[in-house]
């Protein structure tokens, strides 16, 4: 069986690779598993290019195809930020939580109509070479909510509300719910025509 590797530490994110890839007869593998350990500089100035960086690195080090990707949240009324630098908005020192009430903080004073954003992330994949060989791109829109709601999920899921949820934020969405129409999911669907003919 055929292994590929996402070039991510967070086995979460590997299971919604294969959750949402199932019809793949592969073997998923992350970091860990490679008993390698790189820590890839995200120096592009586009998410393609972070991707890009990811997946080709981890490739030419363990030797497996590679998937690897890049996400960030845009928001129309701060001119498309915190974009590229959604992981460390505000500063790198903060959690989570301290983070997505930074950003609300920054939009107190505009009103629910205007505070429409977007989710997007772009996989690529790299060969065992080394060499990318595909990149494929997600968006989920939305909106900015006024305040926090939900547990579930991780990062600004308590403050974004997908388009088309009933109003929910991504945090009030079950795994199963949020997974599909994700900018993640959006994005691994858009591959799956790739990756079937691939393995
Ligand atoms: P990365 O592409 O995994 O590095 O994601 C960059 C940053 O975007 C993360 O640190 C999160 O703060 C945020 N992010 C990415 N995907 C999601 C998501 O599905 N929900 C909430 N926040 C996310």
């Amino acid at each position: 069986m055929k292994q590929l590797l996402v070039a991510t530490g967070n086995p979460g994110k590997v299971k919604e690779f294969a959750d949402l890839l199932t019809d793949l007869k592969v073997e998923w593998l992350g970091q860990k598993d490679t008993g390698h350990d790189l820590d890839v500089e995200e120096t592009g100035s586009t998410f393609t290019e972070n991707a890009i960086l990811k997946a080709t690195q981890w490739a030419k080090l363990a030797g497996h195809i590679t998937l690897a990707d890049d996400s960030g949240l845009e928001v129309d009324a701060l001119g498309g930020a915190p974009g590229l630098y959604t992981a460390r908005y505000g500063s790198p020192e903060m959690t989570h939580e301290e983070r997505y009430l930074f950003l609300l903080k920054n939009l107190e004073s505009v009103p629910q109509p205007e505070r429409t954003a977007r989710f997007r992330c772009v996989i690529a994949v790299a060969d065992s070479n080394g060499d990318v060989i595909q990149t494929a791109e997600g968006v989920c829109p939305g909106q900015i909510a006024l305040a926090p709601q939900g547990s579930f999920g991780f990062g600004y899921d308590p403050i974004f509300i997908p388009d088309g949820q009933g109003g929910k934020t991504m945090a009030q969405l079950r795994p199963e719910e949020k997974h599909p129409i994700s900018h993640r999911g959006q994005a691994i669907e858009n591959l799956k025509s790739f990756l079937t003919r691939l393995v």
